[in-house]
């Protein structure tokens, strides 16, 4: 029995370790995948920057069309007052005229303010182009880092991989399985001290016929609270 508990004892502090480097892979990899969200997350506002900044920029075209064609009326209606005949004629064309001018001030300052509109978001672009750059710069940087951890934190797992799989083949079949399942739902401790009475697993008093029994040791035992495998640590 104490030669499978002291088993069961290299198995779980292997299986700790094992479980702090996978914990330690993960954040690596969490890290990784943050840069891959934020970049994601600018390229997506980039992305409808562009589209805002292609709309805008045709309706400025379509402006500065209108424009000319109300400029070229202008023109056309002014070149009939040299043939005006009588003075309601005058006054319907002065109208006219006014009128197409007017048109004129309005796509001018329609187009003053769609420009407007177009540079600040050019800027919001430049922005978040910069930032975007920043993000990347940054992510190939701690990215070649974080490979390069990955890559030896991948060495040392397989290594405890094997240890781990060369003593877990010590141990019979079904106490292994006892084992694993108690180190799942245990959160990483199978095994516990019994001390003073005391499993200190779950810090339950153990019945104390159990616990003198542990002392002559015998046979395996479970916390009767908490299931853990129980152990003594011998004075030396
Ligand atoms: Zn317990």
């Amino acid at each position: 029995m104490h030669d499978k508990m002291n088993l069961l004892k290299e198995l779980q502090e292997i299986d700790q370790e094992i479980s702090t480097i996978e914990t330690t892979r993960q954040a690596y990899q969490d890290e990784l995948a943050v840069f891959d969200t934020d970049s994601a997350r600018v390229q997506a506002m980039l992305d409808e920057l562009n589209e805002e900044l292609a709309r805008l920029q045709q309706e400025e075209a379509q402006l500065q069309q209108e424009m000319l064609k109300e400029r070229d009326n202008v023109i056309k209606v002014e070149s009939r007052l040299p043939e005006i005949q009588t003075q309601k004629e005058y006054v319907a064309v002065l109208k006219e005229i006014d009128v197409a001018k007017k048109a004129n001030k309005d796509l001018d300052d329609q187009l003053s303010a769609k420009q407007q509109e177009l540079s600040s978001l050019q800027q919001d672009q430049q922005e978040k182009e910069t930032e975007l750059a920043a993000i990347k710069e940054k992510a190939e940087a701690r990215g070649a880092e974080l490979a390069e951890l990955m890559s030896e934190s991948e060495a040392v797992l397989n290594k405890r991989k094997g240890t781990r799989d060369s003593v877990a083949n010590d141990v019979p079949g079904a106490l292994l399985r006892k084992y694993q399942t108690l180190f799942k739902r245990r959160g990483g401790l199978a095994l516990a001290q019994a001390r003073n009475g005391a499993c200190l697993g779950c810090n339950m008093q153990l019945p104390p016929q159990q616990y003198n029994s542990l002392l002559r040791v015998t046979e395996l035992q479970s916390c009767p609270h908490c299931n853990r495998l129980l152990y003594v640590e011998r004075e030396a």
